[in-house]
């Protein structure tokens, strides 16, 4: 008899879940990120352990928290002047319960192994959610293509892919893009990889229209987030239409995530960078939106430049010295955070909530600190998490992986209907499983215990593996 079956009922969970979080942190020192991500699931899976004593039998949480593979590696690569440079590259390969890992690559100088940990442990949660068999992983580098060339950014980009094409396949781990990481970047990648090994495979995701890739994968996360969000505002009886919206970040999910709110009625009134912020008062029309992404995405530029185009418009610089972030200040119906971790806290979730702000949807990976998260919860702003608000990207590349086996190719209008009602199916388990458990509108709970409920049962099946 195991000696949590000794503990009196009630007590056990509480028990199992705080040494398991003690031996996290131990195993897994100077790892904030991933520590956060794992306290924030566990927090909802005490709901979970009380009816299902089985799990913790199974050391299920032990396991989950466990990376089934890390791979990291050195990436030499001899920059325009002929200098040889060293990055450090990584490959987290968490889970593959219900199968192939599947999660993207990130370039950006605040790459670490326990970033990357959070965000692989994220994603085991967010592939379940979308209905989609996919497995969990994340990789990435501390190569900062910002300032690169082109040739720099490919000569990375193949160095990289020399390593970690060793470790991925078709039916073993399909990468994807993340920051720093977009269609030049995966175009790089993905012809390295052909030329190794010698086969035209949808090894990666987010590729090019004509060699592989699928319609609406760049438009899929932004686009899923807010229709995630339509999801919630109509579980109030509520729309986007006429609402004030304030987006963060202005790459690849900022982007899209403004085109599908000007689709949907709102009105996008910021965009930033880690240069500072842009509040257009006038509103970020679809003409404004067409110069940003020529801005970002052809000149790579920094955002302040929209307002040497658009008059009206003030940038606000980053300043370290602030205790907040002026952008989640402004007055608004809705909050898309859509840069990167941690870019709300608890002044800014205080500074949102004063201001009315109903809800907040996220497009980035933990973009919300803890107690940012609880002081939403607690004021009952409507709040989509990311491992369900921003699964409408990795759920489109599952779209770009069943294509790419089918040899087959979707309109743009089938793929943006499948995101769409993956979306609606992901508000739906993550709505009605906040219910069962006890905590109505908790979307918090439902995602987290909607997402380990699929892939504990495939590890309970699985054995101990
Ligand atoms: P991009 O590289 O296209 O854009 C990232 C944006 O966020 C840029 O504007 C960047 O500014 C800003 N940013 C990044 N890091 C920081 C930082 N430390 N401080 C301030 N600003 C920062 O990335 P994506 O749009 O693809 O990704 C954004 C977020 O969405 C990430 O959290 C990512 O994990 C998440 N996500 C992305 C998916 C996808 O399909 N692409 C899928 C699901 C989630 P700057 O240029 O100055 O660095």
């Amino acid at each position: 008899m195991s000696s949590s079956i000794m503990r009196p009922p009630g007590k056990v969970t509480d028990d199992y879940i705080s040494e398991v979080m003690t031996i996290v942190k131990l195993k897994n020192p100077a790892e904030p990120e991933f520590h956060q991500a794992v306290q924030e699931v566990f927090e909802s899976l005490r709901l979970v352990l009380q009816k299902h004593p089985e799990y913790e039998a199974a050391r299920i949480l032990e396991r989950i928290v466990e990376p089934e593979r890390v791979v990291m590696f050195r990436v030499p690569w001899l920059d325009d002047q002929g200098n040889a440079q060293i990055n450090r590259g990584f490959r987290i390969e968490m889970n593959s319960a219900i199968g192939p890992y599947k999660g993207g690559l990130r370039f950006h100088a605040s790459v670490n192994l326990g970033i990357l940990k959070f965000l692989a442990f994220e994603q085991v949660f967010k592939n379940s959610l979308t209905t989609l068999p996919m497995g969990g992983g994340k990789g990435g580098s501390d190569f900062d293509p910002k300032g690169k060339s082109d040739n720099e950014v490919m000569r990375f980009c193949q160095s990289f892919m020399t390593e970690l094409s060793r470790h991925i396949g078709p039916n073993t781990d399909v990468p994807a893009g993340d920051i720093g990481v977009g269609g030049r970047e995966i175009g790089f990648m993905f012809g390295q990889y052909k030329r190794l090994r010698n086969e035209f495979t949808g090894v990666l995701t987010g590729k090019g229209l004509n060699w592989g890739g699928s319609l609406i994968r760049p438009e899929a996360t932004g686009y899923g987030c807010v229709y995630f969000a339509a999801e919630m505002l109509k579980s109030r009886k509520d729309s986007l239409e006429g609402k004030l919206c304030l987006v963060s970040g202005s790459g690849n999910v900022s982007q899209y995530t403004v085109e599908k709110l000007l689709d949907l009625g709102g009105k996008p009134i910021t965009l930033s960078d880690s240069d500072g912020v842009i509040y257009d008062p006038d509103g970020i029309d679809r003409e404004k939106l067409a110069w940003v992404m020529e801005l970002k995405n052809v000149r790579r530029g920094r955002i302040r430049q929209y307002t040497d185009s658009f008059k009206k418009a003030i940038f606000m610089p980053t300043d370290i010295k602030l205790d907040h972030n002026p952008l989640w200040n402004i007055k608004a119906d809705c909050a898309f955070p859509s840069a990167t971790q941690n870019e709300i806290t608890a002044k800014d979730a205080a500074n949102l909530i004063k201001n009315g702000c109903k809800l907040v949807a996220e497009g980035a990976n933990m973009p919300c600190t803890l107690e940012a998260t609880k002081m939403f919860l607690d004021a009952k702003v409507l709040y989509g998490p990311a491992k369900a608000a921003n699964a409408g990207g990795v759920a489109t590349s599952g779209l770009e992986m069943a294509q790419n086996s089918a040899r087959l190719t979707w309109s743009r209008e089938e793929v943006d209907d499948r995101l769409h009602k993956i979306m609606i199916a992901i508000h739906k388990n993550c709505f009605e499983t906040a219910e069962t458990y006890g905590t109505p509108g908790n979307l918090v709970n439902g995602a987290n215990i909607g997402g380990f409920l699929k892939v504990a049962n495939a590890m309970l099946d699985q054995g101990l593996v």
